[in-house]
């Protein structure tokens, strides 16, 4: 079989972007389908798992072909890639094949195909959302999935443990929404789990722009950066080293 011979659903590609995958250029692949339901998903037209496009993998081949001289890494994004095992597979060993490094985007519920993937050597970073504190209530209503939150809660603390294991670049995301996820005690309880177990821990502004899943999220402004920066400020005192904010007005910048 033809390394290119498959076929995968997307939502789009973005051919270049510097701020997905700091100090690389990279080209974005937005897969299509997710098994969370975040009250702030701003991809929320993706979560259907027949939302996108189907492609042939050939059309990725070419786009990284026309990008090649000016990116150096993929990303891998959604939706849930996961869901795709095989298609992902294919896709990051394609992209390997072209001297480019691989970054995953994961909600990490799904740990056996995290290990499927992290233990055929074809990720060089994963970037993992940490919504909640690991408590089933909260991981419950964030996710939109209450019934499986213990299940979601023992997978990610998999995938953790898998990329420390494994050796391999782990960035843990948060996404500050007012309401939702901005309490001090709220952080501060994610960066306790996080001690010495990730990279960088970024704090991400919430954005009322865009695709969102919960509409009524239209009405409320992002934090400010301010707030942002004395949020990051409880992660620092928790002990987590490498804590930056992400802020539409001034990018990422990093708290100490
Ligand atoms: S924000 Fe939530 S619902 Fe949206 S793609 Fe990510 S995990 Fe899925």
């Amino acid at each position: 079989m033809n390394q290119t011979d498959c076929r995968l659903r997307i939502g789009g590609i973005t051919d270049m972007s510097t701020i997905d995958w700091y100090g690389n250029v990279s080209l974005i692949v937005f897969f299509a389908g997710c098994n969370f339901r975040c009250p702030y998903c701003q991809n929320a037209s993706l979560i259907p798992l027949n939302s996108g496009q189907d492609i042939d993998l050939s059309l990725l081949e070419e786009r990284i072909d026309t990008n090649r001289t000016l990116i150096d890494a993929v990303v891998f994004t959604g939706g849930e890639p996961l869901l795709q095992l095989n298609g992902l597979i294919k896709a990051a060993k394609l992209s390997k094949s072209k001297g480019l490094k691989v970054m995953l985007d994961t909600n990490g519920s799904i740990q056996d195909a995290l290990e499927n993937i992290l233990n055929l050597g074809l990720i060089d970073r994963v970037a993992l959302d940490i919504k909640a504190p690991l408590k089933e209530e909260m991981i419950g209503k964030i996710t939109g999935r209450p019934e499986v939150a213990t299940k979601i809660i023992k997978s990610i603390k998999k995938c953790i443990s898998l990329c420390q294991e494994l050796d391999i670049s782990l960035e843990i995301r948060t996404t500050v929404v007012p309401g939702i996820s901005d309490d001090p005690l709220f952080i501060s309880e994610i960066a306790e789990t996080l001690k010495d177990k990730c990279s960088v821990y970024y704090l991400q502004q919430f954005d009322n722009q865009g695709d969102l899943f919960d509409q009524d999220l239209k009405q409320v402004l992002p934090p400010s950066r301010e707030f942002m920066i004395a949020l990051a400020k409880t992660a620092v005192e928790k002990g987590l080293k490498n804590v930056y904010i992400k802020t539409r007005s001034d990018g990422l910048e990093r708290v100490e």
